[in-house]
C-alpha cells in the first residue's frame, strides 16, 4: 500500500487556499499502479452479488469503471447537474461551504440492483451519502462504498455508518 501512496500527489492550496488536494494521476498514469489499487479495490466483492458499480464524476469514474470491467458488470455515471441528457433523478446536499447536486438517469439502476460505490477520495463524506441516497431513490441496494483513500480527520465515515466502507489509504 506504501507504493500507492508514493503515487498520490500533495498539491497544496489547490483548487482554493487550505485544502491540500490528493492528486491521483502519478497513479493512474503508472500501469503496475493501477492495477494494484483496482485488485484491491475489488478484492473483497470478487465473490459477492454485486450487480453493477456505481462512480462519481469525475475520478469516481476512472477507477468505478475499471471495477466494473473487473468484476464483470455495468457502470452507472452519476453526474454534476445538466450533464445527462436523458430524464433524471436529482439529489441536493450540503457542502462544507455552500450546496451541490448530483444527478443519474432515471433507468440507471435495475430493480434490486446491488451495488458498489467507487470514488477516489472519502473526504466529509456528503457527496457519498447523496450517492447512495441517489441509488436507493432508483430502487438499487448499496452493498458497499470503497475508496482508494480517506482523509480521516474529516470523519467521512460518520456520514457512512448506514453502509459497509472501504479504503485501501488513510490520512
Ligand atoms: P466529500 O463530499 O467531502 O467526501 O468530498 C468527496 C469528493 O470531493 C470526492 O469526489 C473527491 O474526489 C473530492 N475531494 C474532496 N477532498 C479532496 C481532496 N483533498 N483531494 C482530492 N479530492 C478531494
Amino acid at each position: 500500500m506504501e507504493n500507492l501512496k508514493t503515487k498520490i500527489r500533495d498539491i497544496t492550496d489547490f483548487p482554493k487556499p487550505g485544502i491540500n488536494f490528493k492528486d491521483i494521476t502519478p497513479l493512474v498514469q503508472d500501469p503496475k499502479t493501477l492495477r494494484t489499487c483496482v485488485e484491491k479495490l475489488i478484492g473483497p466483492y470478487k465473490n459477492t452479488q454485486i450487480t453493477a458499480v456505481a462512480g462519481m464524476e469525475a475520478r469516481g469514474f476512472i477507477f468505478g469503471s475499471l471495477v466494473a470491467w473487473e468484476l464483470g458488470v455495468g457502470f452507472i455515471p452519476l453526474r454534476k447537474p445538466g450533464k445527462l441528457p436523458y430524464d433524471v433523478q436529482k439529489v441536493d446536499y450540503d457542502l462544507e461551504y455552500g450546496q451541490a447536486s448530483l444527478e443519474a438517469h432515471i433507468d440507471a439502476v435495475n430493480p434490486g440492483d446491488n451495488i458498489l460505490l467507487i470514488d477516489d477520495v472519502l473526504a466529509t463524506g456528503g457527496t457519498a451519502k447523496a450517492s447512495c441516497e441517489l441509488i436507493e431513490m432508483l430502487g438499487g441496494n448499496i452493498v458497499a462504498c470503497a475508496f482508494v483513500m480517506e482523509l480521516g480527520f474529516l470523519n467521512g465515515r460518520q456520514q457512512l455508518v448506514d453502509y459497509p466502507v472501504h479504503t485501501l489509504l488513510t490520512y
